[in-house]
């Protein structure tokens, strides 16, 4: 029986990176890393439970690779860039066949955004995974919540909908062909955080936030903290391509509040309208514009004739058909 330090060695520890900011990671009482001058430290943390954010048989790589792919999501929606992060682990048993693949899908995302693996703690118990992560940014950059002006366009990067299409599907709620499953499925367990497009928004967008909950909850939070409301024009969502297949009235819904998206929602400028779309191409991701902010608090949805449509959210949160 492999002891915990073995464990932390065989699947946690790697050489450190030539030129990153960490100077000491994974193995003394604590990691040492700075951010470059000037800039301030974003920190970040998300946990995952098994049985509540994922099916305890989960597939191990795509665990590793969604448990960071969430946090660096949120450091994105900071328009922050990745250093470096922390995993506290809890175990139910030391198996190593699954701890290679949960290792193996972390750290291929972390390496692919220079985000090194510096510390954690791990102990036996039900599963559940806590990141915590650190980027950095400069003060006057941030991409805050509370940022979105009267007159501010409305954004959604990539598209919407597909992760919570996937889920339903998995639930036995909606029969998808093959192909469809495959790449709804894509969108739930292998999350791509929008790391380069939040770093191209910064100086563009007003606000910014990450989309794990729904677009009209998360957009929420920005109305929030920002004292505005806003329009939404339904039809201009971006819908997931498997989800484009399903009847229209539930691409509303789950692009409007499925959650598990990881895009962006921003606000930005209409003289920014040239900016949004280069940082667009910048990030090799696509953007759209969905709606605008009001000065008249809440949130009120359009279909593409002008007409008012209803916005029951509680509806929303458990799949009934
Ligand atoms: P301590 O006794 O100080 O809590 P631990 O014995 O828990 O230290 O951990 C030893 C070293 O291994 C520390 O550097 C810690 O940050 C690191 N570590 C523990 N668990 C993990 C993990 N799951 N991933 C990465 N590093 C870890
Ligand atoms: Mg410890």
């Amino acid at each position: 029986m492999p002891s915990e330090f073995d464990l932390i060695e065989k699947f946690f520890t790697r050489p450190p990176r030539a030129g990153s900011a960490v100077l000491l990671g994974v193995g003394d009482d604590c990691a040492l890393f700075a951010p470059e001058s000037g800039m301030q430290l974003a920190v970040s943390s998300d946990m995952l439970v098994a049985g509540r954010h994922f099916f305890p048989d989960a597939d191990p790589f795509f665990l590793g690779h969604k448990s960071l792919a969430v946090n660096l999501s949120d450091l994105a929606a900071m328009g922050a860039r990745p250093l470096a992060f922390t995993l506290a682990l809890s175990l139910p048993e030391a198996n190593e066949s699954w701890l290679s693949a949960f290792s193996q899908g972390l750290l291929q995302l972390a390496d692919r955004f220079d985000c090194q693996l510096v510390g954690g703690d791990t102990t036996r118990g039900p599963l559940n995974i806590c990141i915590t992560i650190f980027g950095e940014i400069a003060a006057i950059d941030a991409l805050r919540r509370d940022g979105a002006r009267v007159g501010d366009d409305i954004w959604v990067s990539g598209t919407l909908g597909d992760a919570r299409l996937a889920l339903a599907a998995l639930q036995q709620d909606v029969a998808l062909d093959t192909g469809e499953l495959r790449s709804a499925k894509e969108r739930l367990d292998a999350p791509q955080p929008r790391v380069a497009l939040g770093l191209a928004l910064r100086g563009v967008a007003t606000s910014a936030i990450d989309i794990s909950d729904g677009l009209t909850g998360d957009l929420g939070h920005i109305l929030k903290r920002s004292y505005v409301g806003a329009r939404l024009d339904a039809d201009s969502l971006p819908i997931g391509s498997a989800l484009a297949r399903q009847p229209l009235e539930l691409q509303h819904r789950f692009a409007l509040a499925g959650g598990d998206d990881y895009e962006l929602c921003f606000t930005a400028p209409v003289t920014m309208r040239d900016k949004v779309h280069a940082a667009s191409q910048t990030a090799k991701v696509s953007v759209t514009r969905v709606g605008a902010i009001e000065a008249e608090p809440g949130l009120r949805l359009f279909d593409a004739h002008g007409t008012p449509m209803s916005l029951t959210l509680s509806a929303f949160d458990h799949f009934a058909s």
